[in-house]
C-alpha cells in the first residue's frame, strides 16, 4: 500500500502485510512518517524530553490524515 509521510508528503510504498500498514488500515488516526522524518522527529523527541519540553504530540495531532 502506499502511505504519505505527514510531514513533508513524501509518498512511500510499505509492505500490506506489515504490522506498520496493518495499523494504519485499523486505526486512522494514526500518522505515517518516512525514514528521514521519523529519525528527525526521534532526536528532537529525545531532545525535548532532556529539557522537559515535550510538546510532540500537540505538534502532530493539527496534521491531516493522508487516509
Ligand atoms: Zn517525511
Amino acid at each position: 500500500m502506499q502511505v504519505k509521510c505527514t510531514i513533508c508528503d513524501k509518498v512511500e510504498e510499505i509492505e500490506n502485510d506489515s504490522p506498520h500498514a496493518k495499523r494504519l488500515r485499523n486505526r486512522r488516526k494514526n500518522i505515517h512518517l518516512c525514514t528521514p522524518c521519523y529519525k528527525r522527529i526521534e532526536e528532537n523527541t529525545k531532545k525535548r524530553l532532556d529539557t522537559g519540553k515535550f510538546r510532540f504530540y500537540q505538534e502532530t495531532k493539527k496534521v491531516d490524515d493522508y487516509l
